[in-house]
């Protein structure tokens, strides 16, 4: 027998065993490097991440740091900021106004600390959830922060940073090397088709995949859609599946961990802070007071809701230096726990979550569109301070918008939004000068009169 075969398979057989290898220790050779390069920058990710353990674990209002950290950022923004100046001296946060997300938006410049005034920083923008996109500017060390944050509640997930894992939401300018340093893949739900569909049920399978990640509708569709495949818990490595953004029905939730095998875990985050919450085992969200200090508002006054009383979220960002945020009303509607929770974690914790109602767009023929396409599209256009997007009927389509004065972008926007609806699609642009909450007090910035009139209908 010639000896070249058999080196040939030899050969094959090395590599083979050195990609599993690398199978074995990518998510390991990964982590390694992150660390080593997180060594090497002030402010560092490990040094945050240490200091969620130490507080999160122990109870901030028991050591004080919380209220260390409220004072020393109220101290910072009334020095710092020209929204904040005339409350200088103020060391009583319930004597700070209760921002609205428009007012912030319109007087950016006034949030804006001087002591970052010059500096190149990030500026980041909201998905604008509540009908209203903001932009804001991180400091290094907010950066810092919200990584920490990520990482930290993903690891309560069971994952482990290297580790493979899918995240559902719109990426844009992201380099590919770094999904792949991050071991990280990213399923797109720009359009949500079969073929889309397919795609994502067949990353799921990789064994090495642990987590998923990101809008909780998607993911919602992926697990119905493995269900319908016939799809079982074994053909998955889950550990666990971790929606943010929308809210999930019972039913949901129930069908995705019936089908992955593992447990969900709800987050409650937001572009303009991180992560604000998370579900621990009990199912209750358990508020990251290491990095937020969160207040529960009367609907209609800004004094504190009474305990187990709905009330609005109202949110003061501990690390916001560079554009500090007080007592920010994000939207959202809440119930506080008044009960310690039976996991024997000691933070709080939040109750019944009635977050944005986000729904699902159907395109002029039939198809679903993210309401985060629309979002992310009227995002990029500059003037638009607040939108109400409303689906109709079928093909008919109707935007409320309010802009700064001298708009006249409005045939722009219409040819955005044929992009993702389809030509047939009729859509309307009124420009209005407020758009007021619902009766119930959220400001979604999607409404699908279409949807809503059928499923009522089919009720009957
Ligand atoms: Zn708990």
């Amino acid at each position: 027998m010639s000896p070249v075969p058999s080196l040939w398979i030899s050969a094959f057989n090395f590599l083979f065993s050195a990609f599993g290898m690398f199978d074995t220790l990518g998510p390991y050779l990964r982590r390694r490097a992150f660390w080593i390069a997180d060594s090497f920058r002030p402010p560092s990710v490990r040094s945050h991440l240490e200091d969620l353990k130490a507080q999160l674990s122990a109870g901030p209002q028991a050591s004080g740091v919380e209220r260390e950290r409220l004072e020393s950022l109220l101290a910072h923004a009334t020095g710092t900021t020209a929204h904040y100046r005339q409350y200088c001296g103020c060391t009583v946060l319930a004597k700070f106004p209760v921002l609205q997300k428009r007012h912030v938006s319109e007087h950016r410049d006034a949030f804006e600390s001087t002591t970052f005034a010059g500096q190149q920083l990030p500026v980041m923008s909201t998905s604008g959830s509540t009908g209203m996109p903001m932009q804001f500017r991180l400091s290094p060390l907010k950066r810092c922060r919200q990584r920490a944050e990520i990482i930290y509640y993903s690891e309560l997930a069971g994952f482990k940073l290297g580790m493979r894992h899918a995240n559902v939401r719109i990426i844009r300018n992201k380099k590919p090397l770094r999904y792949w340093m991050e071991n990280q893949v990213l399923f797109d739900p720009s359009v949500i088709n079969d073929a889309w569909l397919a795609r994502s049920r067949q990353e799921l399978k990789n064994p090495a995949m642990v987590l998923l990640t990101g809008y909780a509708r998607p993911i919602s569709l992926i697990a119905n859609y493995c269900l319908q495949n016939g799809d079982e818990p074994g053909m998955f490595s889950l550990k666990a599946v971790v929606p943010t953004a929308e809210r999930l029905a019972v039913d949901e939730r129930q069908t995705i961990e019936t089908v992955f095998g593992c447990p969900v875990f709800n987050r409650y985050a937001s572009q303009e802070f991180g992560v604000l919450a998370q579900e621990c085992p009990s199912r209750r969200l358990h508020i990251n007071t290491a990095s937020y200090f969160v207040e529960l508002l009367a609907l209609d006054n800004d004094s504190q809701a009474a305990p187990g009383q709905v009330g609005r979220v109202v949110v003061t960002d501990l690390f916001s230096h560079a554009m500090p945020l007080i007592r920010y009303d994000i939207g959202d509607l809440a119930t506080l726990n008044p009960e310690p929770c039976p996991c024997g974690n000691p933070t709080p914790t939040l109750g019944e979550l009635q977050g944005r109602l986000v729904e699902m767009i159907l395109d002029a023929r039939g198809e679903i569109v993210s309401p985060f396409v629309l979002v992310n599209n009227l995002r990029e256009v500059r003037g638009i301070t607040q939108f109400r997007f409303i689906q109709r009927t079928t093909d008919r389509y109707e935007l409320l918008l309010v802009a700064v004065p001298g708009f006249e972008e409005e045939p722009r926007v219409e040819n955005l939004l044929q992009q993702y609806l389809g030509e047939k699609a009729n859509i309307v642009i009124n420009r209005v000068n407020d758009i007021p909450p619902l009766r119930s007090g959220k400001r979604p910035y999607v409404i699908n009169e279409y949807l809503k009139e059928q499923l009522r209908s089919s009720s009957v």
